[in-house]
């Protein structure tokens, strides 16, 4: 992930703080604004559609308060922030991995703690590498290699994220 859409993100949660919300609809980022958008804004945003779409995938499930309630699962990061002028409650809530805010930005921050849906992963990947390096004759070390791809894939995960989540980071 490039510098680019870092600020990007930024963009984002400008347009959020400003009122806009983000989400997905099919293939397209769909945004909706109680009222317009300042032009410059809005043609940024359209210039960098595929970075926003990106963005808009990461942000964090929210539980029934508005919080988020899940790791992210671009990078099974817990912490999340969003723009300062807005409440804590509702969308607007990015990954500080994935996109940190603006150096000095005024922002919310909330984190999550680890959930029974996390354990499930990890033991998912202790039973592979267990059935791995029993059934399979494998050394420790290269079982767990095997079933961290393993778990990766079956999660959809990128290799690191997968590691993250079975180190519990
Ligand atoms: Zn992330």
């Amino acid at each position: 992930m490039g510098r680019g859409s870092v600020n990007v993100a930024h963009l984002v949660a400008e347009a959020e703080a400003r009122g806009a919300m983000f989400s997905i609809r099919g293939d397209r980022v769909h945004v909706s604004a109680s009222k317009p958008l300042p032009v410059k804004l809005f043609e940024a945003l359209k210039r960098r559609r595929d970075d926003v779409m990106e963005i808009v995938a990461a942000m964090p499930l929210l539980d029934a308060e508005g919080l988020p309630c899940a790791a992210c699962i671009a990078c099974g990061g817990r912490l999340f922030w969003k723009a300062g002028s807005l409440p804590p409650e509702g969308p607007g809530w990015h990954c500080f991995r994935c996109h940190p805010p603006k150096p000095g930005s005024w922002h919310h921050a909330c984190s999550v703690p680890v959930t029974d849906e996390d354990e499930l992963r990890r033991d998912l990947f202790e039973e592979r590498a267990a059935i791995l390096e029993h059934d399979g004759g494998l050394s420790r070390a290269r079982a767990e290699a095997l079933a961290l791809e393993d778990t990766a894939r079956i999660l959809g995960l990128s290799l690191d994220a997968g590691r993250r989540l079975i180190d519990g980071v």
